[in-house]
């Protein structure tokens, strides 16, 4: 445990337990490698634990450190027959930071350690390459000067860049010893200029400067953003690597590069890399040269002319083939390899799990199970459910130009092009005529659903991740942009603006909900292509999974998705949406607006066979599986007119005058809609509402039923109840209307009554509840703004200020809060004591968040639903709660 000190070669960094939190990911791999008899060049990793000691150690290293530093240097020198500053032949170094988890470009690294005035000398001696000797000690004063002694690395490379523009050359090869020579006098004047210091000569001096800065560089920040970004404690403090250097720029037997095991962006089987002859490690990314191919294979395809790897290096490229294979065996998974030859002498600098897309990352997971390298069970846990969303929508082609104006929140992920429009009917207009639209909205509302829906994609100034324009579009799988405070919206003059850009409507722009970037003009998007082998991931966590998967979803094309995305039956389907359609909302007005209750009826009686039909077709496409039939829930005000054109339309169909439509209208006005007239409180007080949409689920059954179609199952499900009375009387209304339905055709139906548990009082009284329940179905959308009392349509304002202080590690609205979690637990447990057979699911926008769908199936829910378009995320996720929860 006091080890403070690891040798790669040693065998004390076997026993360890979590081997990355001592060693940090580098150093964990490093060692691995060494006790698998890799070529690592030699080293030793100085612990997380110094880097806790050094900051309490007013960031200094004490002398027992450095005295077992010194120690360890003494090992390498041994190993490889040079010595640390010696003048005949000097043992170089790389200090490389490496925390637990990589942050890429955040830590730094240090090469060629060791070299000064005399050393750079006896190094040229002994090679007998000055050119070489001088390219290293010049890239060791440019990186120990910007990383330790601060100064700007662009600097450096100005005089470089100047320097060849005065010979006229291009390339930095193109430089020999005396030009190397030349700028090293010039790289030490500036940073003796910038610093007011020396270049330090003495080597002890720059081993320990180098692994300070190491350290303090786990404070800068840089790393604290990137690391409050990620989610990564501060206490884990990084390790530092300390190595014998290897030369890949002495000369054309001399190369460097990256690898991965399979090709990270397709996950084809093959190697895909780049190398560079004659340089070092860093000049790979750099883009200064550009890198050449590692197999012949991907050259050709380039149709690159610069020899690959296979071709120029045959011998090497053998044993770096070979080594490859096995790391990948050993550590089960693709690895992203960096690997330097020094003349002619391959050695491997470095190991990691290559990042990959979610495309690549489902084809490796099945074809290492194909090869026996893993278990399906391994291939299931490695995918990260919510990757999968960018495989299942249309994505920008990356390929194409873009000019990205603004950007916003990715609301909802895929790309979609069309004309800027700015009202839902202009929306619609378009639809009509087969025209793409984006409806750019301030915000939206639910009188915006036919415009949403008419629309290729949906773009908001205002609103967060989880306002109605984010869960609505979402839920229709449309791409969403919301909230971007970079444009400015004019209704009245039909335009936006963003800091350099006027775009007016009828104007082509593009959106990417995945990204947030809003772009000026149309970009090709890709398909999604549910590949052969997402489709067997699939099946494998079908097989695993307990929890069944439905849908939300209230029209015929969505539902049709959803069962071609593996929906097991519809979890929510939302009556009202299909009241917003422009045929309907006149009856919709009317039945409103009605005054009397035979005037209500006979607006109804307009809108039965439009609901008919829609559950036919719902009905139709889920044949034989439930269909969760939610009666109207919202309060009424929301669909009526605003504009005068449509109220004095309105008055003219009910025969009042405008006076009085208005003054209805503003009766109907609500101070807090969200608590107000809606739910079942609307059964109770108008129940032929809920009789005609009863009656429009049991007669599209008995239609489908003479037509000799197999149906959905209905689950009737009252929204907003708290009591018991209130569920009793509903059930009592819907039965009545089924034995009517039955009596008048003679023919059973197949039905079942049950409620949404989204009020707090429901959870806590389930068990008086269930006694007319057949089924509980959690809204966990409204459940969580009744359990903390918060508006999400207005919960943008303070949010972020919450998880700023640490009140919410996460937004409540997208993964369930604990709080809540404990309300449901309680209602499964009072609701199965009245009814063990009681089903339960969950609808809220919960239903397709992996970690809540860990929760659901710990609570012992029976299904969950979600998006058509989150479905497969749900079949996945589900599998892994099995797996993880035994
Ligand atoms: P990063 O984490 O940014 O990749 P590394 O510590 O891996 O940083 O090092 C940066 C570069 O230096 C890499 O290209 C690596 O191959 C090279 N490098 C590191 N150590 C050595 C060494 N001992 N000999 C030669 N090159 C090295
Ligand atoms: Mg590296
Ligand atoms: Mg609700």
């Amino acid at each position: 445990m006091n080890k403070l000190i690891f040798n790669f070669n040693s065998k004390d960094t076997k026993g360890i337990k979590y081997p990355k939190n001592v060693l940090g990911g580098k150093g964990a791999n490093l060692s691995e490698m060494g006790r698998m008899g890799l070529p690592v060049p030699p080293g030793f990793t100085i612990s997380t634990n110094v880097c806790e000691l050094f900051f309490k150690n007013k960031k200094k290293l004490n002398s027992n450190i450095i005295q077992k530093i010194k120690a360890e240097i003494k090992v390498i020198e041994k190993n490889v027959k040079k010595k640390f500053g010696d003048l005949k032949n000097p043992l170089l170094l790389s200090v490389r930071s490496g925390a637990r988890v990589s942050m890429p470009g955040m830590m730094d690294t240090i090469l060629n350690l060791g070299l000064n005035d005399k050393t750079v000398k006896a190094l040229s001696n002994k090679t007998l390459n000055g050119r070489f000797a001088k390219d290293s000690y010049r890239r060791f004063i440019q990186m120990y000067g910007n990383v330790v002694m601060g100064v700007e690395s662009h600097l450096f490379e100005e005089l470089i860049e100047n320097y060849k523009l005065t010979k006229g050359v291009l390339l930095d090869t193109e430089l020999d010893e005396s030009d190397w020579d030349g700028l090293i006098g010039d790289f030490k004047n500036i940073v003796k200029d910038k610093t007011k210091k020396e270049f330090p000569q003495d080597v002890n001096d720059q081993l320990f400067g180098a692994i300070s800065a190491v350290f303090l560089s786990w404070d800068s920040n840089r790393a604290k953003i990137y690391r409050k970004l990620n989610h990564i404690p501060s206490e884990w403090g990084t390790a530092v690597n300390v190595q014998s250097m290897v030369f890949g720029n002495m000369g054309n037997d001399c190369a460097t590069g990256v690898v991965f095991t399979r090709n990270p962006s397709d996950g084809s089987n093959d190697i895909y890399g780049e190398y560079l002859i004659n340089a070092q490690g860093e000049d790979v990314v750099a883009g200064t040269r550009t890198p050449q191919y590692i197999t012949k294979k991907a050259r050709t395809k380039a149709k690159a002319k610069n020899a690959s790897m296979e071709e120029s290096m045959p011998k090497t490229f053998e044993q770096l083939e070979k080594i490859l294979k096995k790391l990948e065996k050993h550590y089960r998974d693709m690895q992203d390899v960096e690997f330097t030859v020094e003349n002619n002498n391959l050695w491997i600098l470095q190991t990691r799990s290559g990042k990959r897309t979610s495309k690549s990352a489902v084809k490796i997971a099945v074809d290492m199970v194909k090869e026996k390298l893993i278990t399906k069970k391994d291939a299931i846990l490695r995918i990260d459910p919510n990757s999968l969303d960018s495989l299942l929508h249309p994505t920008l082609d990356e390929k194409s130009k873009i000019n990205v104006i603004a950007k916003g929140l990715p609301a909802s992920p895929g790309a979609a092009s069309g004309k800027v429009v700015f009202t839902s009917e202009e929306a619609e207009r378009l639809n009509g005529m087969m025209q793409e639209a984006i409806l750019v909205r301030i915000e939206t509302s639910p009188e915006d659903i036919q415009g949403m829906h008419a629309a290729k994609g949906i773009l908001t100034a205002r609103g967060g991740m989880t306002s109605h324009a984010a869960v609505v579009a979402r839920g229709m799988g449309r791409p969403c942009v919301s909230g971007s405070s970079e444009i400015d919206i004019n209704y009245d003059k039909k335009i936006f603006k963003t800091a350099g850009t006027i775009v007016k409507e009828g104007d082509l722009i593009t959106i990417d909900g995945s990204t947030g970037r809003i772009i000026l003009g149309d970009v090709p998007t890709v398909k999604p292509e549910i590949s052969g082998d997402f489709s067997k991931l699939m099946s494998w966590a079908d097989k695993v999974r307990k929890l069944k998967v439905r849908t939300n979803s209230e029209t015929p094309a969505d539902t049709k998705i959803a069962r071609d995305f593996g929906a097991e039956g519809i979890g929510l389907c939302r009556t009202e949406h299909m009241f917003f359609d422009e045929e309907r909302i006149l009856s919709v007005r009317e039945m409103i607006l009605s005054k009397t209750k035979e005037d209500r009826a006979k607006a109804l009686e307009k809108l039965l066979p439009h609901q008919k039909r829609d559950f036919i077709e719902i009905f139709k496409i889920m044949s034989n599986l439930p269909v969760t039939v939610r009666l109207l829930d919202p309060p009424l005000h929301e669909f009526l007119p605003n504009s005068d054109k449509e109220i004095s339309e309105i008055a003219n169909i009910v025969g009042a005058d405008i006076k009085e439509v208005r003054s209805r209208i503003s009766e109907l006005h609500e101070q807090n809609p969200m608590l107000g007239h809606r739910g079942c409180r609307l059964g109770i007080s108008y129940p032929e509402i809920y009789e005609m949409q009863s009656r429009a689920i049991f007669e599209s059954l008995v239609e489908l039923k003479k037509r000799n179609i197999k149906a959905a199952i209905p689950e009737i499900m009252i929204p907003l109840v708290s009591t018991e009375a209130e569920i009793k009387i509903m059930k009592g209304l819907v039965q009545n209307i089924a034995k009517r339905v039955q009596d008048e055709n003679k023919i059973k139906i197949n039905f079942t009554v049950g409620t949404m548990i989204e009020l707090p009082r429901a959870a806590i009284k389930a068990r008086d509840i269930a006694k007319h329940a057949e089924f509980f179905s959690f809204g966990t959308n409204d459940l969580t703004q009744t359990t903390f009392g918060i508006s999400r349509d207005d919960s943008g304002k303070f949010l972020n200020d919450y998880i700023d202080n640490k009140i919410f590690s996460i937004d409540p609205f997208i993964s369930i809060d604990e709080g809540v979690k404990d309300l449901i637990s309680i209602a499964v447990s009072e609701g199965k004591k009245q009814n063990k057979k009681i089903k339960l699911g969950i609808c809220g926008e919960h239903g397709g968040d992996p970690k809540s769908i860990s929760f659901c199936s710990k609570a012992g829910l029976n299904y969950v639903s979600c998006s058509p378009y989150r479905v497969p995320i749900a079949r996945l996720a589900s599998a892994q709660a099995e797996l993880l929860n035994k």
